[in-house]
């Protein structure tokens, strides 16, 4: 064989990991390259710690709601350093399960910055090696925009290693990560005020079930600030003062800026090859993942789709088959589902109001707003929230909405609905779960307005 591998994988992230797997599987030479953590971002500064840190930020409202069924509790007191600490134990066996797959796999596992010498042959160091196929699976990593003391700021990725819970925390920005953090420093008691440059955070989510979400955040305590922009961060005694546009103050112990990210591409010597990149940084690529580069493939957020795991994972699945297998599975980007960890949780399939709206698309739209049986005995004001569009003439399901407790856990099955096509004669013949939130969605009976 005139290279070394066959395929070499540059990123053992989500992307990386399962293409170099699922690529040895196939009977392909495989290596991985990573500079950080294997696992990638998901793993390590991403979905997993995320996701450990909303479960503990929901154990306040559980402790408010125990008395009205008869609990009586102690003082609660929260302990970041315990969370962090066995956060971070999991972070390792993780890491460690990766590692473990992709050599049962056969991939042959390097750790190292890579950087291009051409289009076959990638440098780790002073070692050289060289595949026929090279697929970047590099990731994207967060951005502060240059304002004054920019440097007292931190991102997403040291928010999970602070020594302290901040009692005061700014957090910037108007997409998923900075509303769920917010909805994570709150539970844990710390105080929370979000700020936002524009009047729309969440974009691209309805808007209506944006609104719903945000209401019910502020009753929890957050303090959302829109048409606010930081002009600077002043370090203080204690802390930071964050000096707004109209000359207002937030203080804080912390100032986590999640105001966006950028695909990982200045560091891999591009210009050794012949791979482009689009007007946004990503790096450009066709249907299939290959770039301007024959032998060289990308995917996951480094060519700019939807920054999510699954996303990453089934293109993984789709580059393999079309490399080594029969080439048939095809990437498709409509209805991917997704969650807000927030509090409440915002989950959604398909396609929202506005945009049902904008295709022109005539839809009935289905709406219960309603209080959790939960919450008669516990006495928290939390309420929940479904929406349902349907097609007038197919009857087949648009997009479904849900704002509530759990609502990704109960998305996940309308989302296999909404991708099947299913129309909403057969929601109506499926029998509900009684006692449960999730029954309301086979339940609908009455349109509360319809799209023309
Ligand atoms: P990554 O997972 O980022 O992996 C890229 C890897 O490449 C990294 O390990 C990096 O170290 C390595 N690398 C980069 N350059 C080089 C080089 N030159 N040499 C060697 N190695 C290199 N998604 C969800 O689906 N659900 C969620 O709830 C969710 N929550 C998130 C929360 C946060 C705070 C963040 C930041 C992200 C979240 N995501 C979530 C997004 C998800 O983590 C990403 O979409 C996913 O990890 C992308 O996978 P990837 O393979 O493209 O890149």
């Amino acid at each position: 064989m005139p290279f070394d591998f066959d395929l070499l994988v540059i990123g053992a992230g989500s992307g990386g990991v399962r293409a170099a797997r699922m690529a040895a599987a196939k009977g392909a030479k495989v290596a991985i390259i990573e500079e950080k953590y294997f696992g990638g971002t998901c793993v390590n500064v991403g979905c997993i710690p995320k996701k450990l840190l909303a479960y503990a930020a929901h154990f306040s409202d559980d402790f408010d709601d125990a008395s009205g069924f008869g609990w009586q509790l102690g003082e609660t007191r929260h302990d970041w350093k315990t969370l962090i600490n066995n956060k971070n134990a999991e972070i390792s066996r993780l890491n460690q399960i990766y590692i473990n797959l992709l050599e049962k796999a056969g991939v042959e596992i390097m750790s190292g910055r890579a950087v291009f010498a051409d289009a076959n042959t990638v440098l780790v160091g002073e070692k050289s090696i060289s595949a026929e196929r090279i697929l970047l699976a590099v990731g994207s990593e967060p951005v502060i925009p240059d304002i004054e003391g920019k440097e007292h700021a931190i991102t997403s990725d040291q928010v999970f290693y602070l020594d302290e819970r901040p009692e005061q925390i700014v957090i910037v920005g108007g997409g998923y990560i900075a509303v769920e953090f917010s909805s994570i420093f709150n539970g844990l008691g710390s105080k929370v005020n979000l700020v936002y440059r524009g009047d729309k955070l969440l974009k691209g989510f309805d808007r209506d079930m944006v609104a719903f979400t945000l209401e019910e955040m502020e009753k929890k305590g957050v303090r959302i600030h829109l048409h606010s922009t930081i002009c600077c961060i002043e370090p203080q005694q204690a802390g930071y003062s964050c000096v707004l546009q109209d000359g207002s103050h937030l203080r804080a112990d912390k100032v986590l800026y999640a105001t966006g990210r950028r695909p990982v591409t200045d560091r891999l010597k591009l210009a050794n090859t012949n791979v482009h990149l689009n007007a946004d940084g990503t790096i450009r690529v066709d249907e299939n993942f290959q770039t301007d580069e024959p032998s060289i493939f990308a995917l996951g957020d480094v060519i700019g789709t939807p920054e999510l795991t699954p996303v990453a994972l089934e293109q993984a699945m789709v580059l393999v088959d079309h490399l080594y297998g029969e080439g048939k599975r095809e990437m498709s980007y409509e209805a991917i589902p997704t969650t807000v960890f927030c509090q409440p949780n915002l989950a959604v399939v398909g396609l929202t109001e506005e945009e049902v709206r904008e295709k022109g698309i005539k839809a009935e739209v289905f709406i219960s707003e309603f209080r959790p049986l939960k919450h008669t005995l516990s006495g928290s004001s939390e309420r929940m929230k479904m929406k349902m569009l349907v097609d007038r003439v197919s009857q087949r399901l648009l997009g479904v909405h849900i704002a509530g407790a759990d609502a990704g856990e109960i998305l996940q099955g309308f989302a296999v609905l909404v991708k099947a096509g299913v129309t909403k004669q057969q929601v109506d013949a499926t029998l509900g779960i009684h006692p449960t939130a999730a029954e309301e969605l086979v339940t609908l009976r009455q349109a509360s307005y319809l799209i023309d």
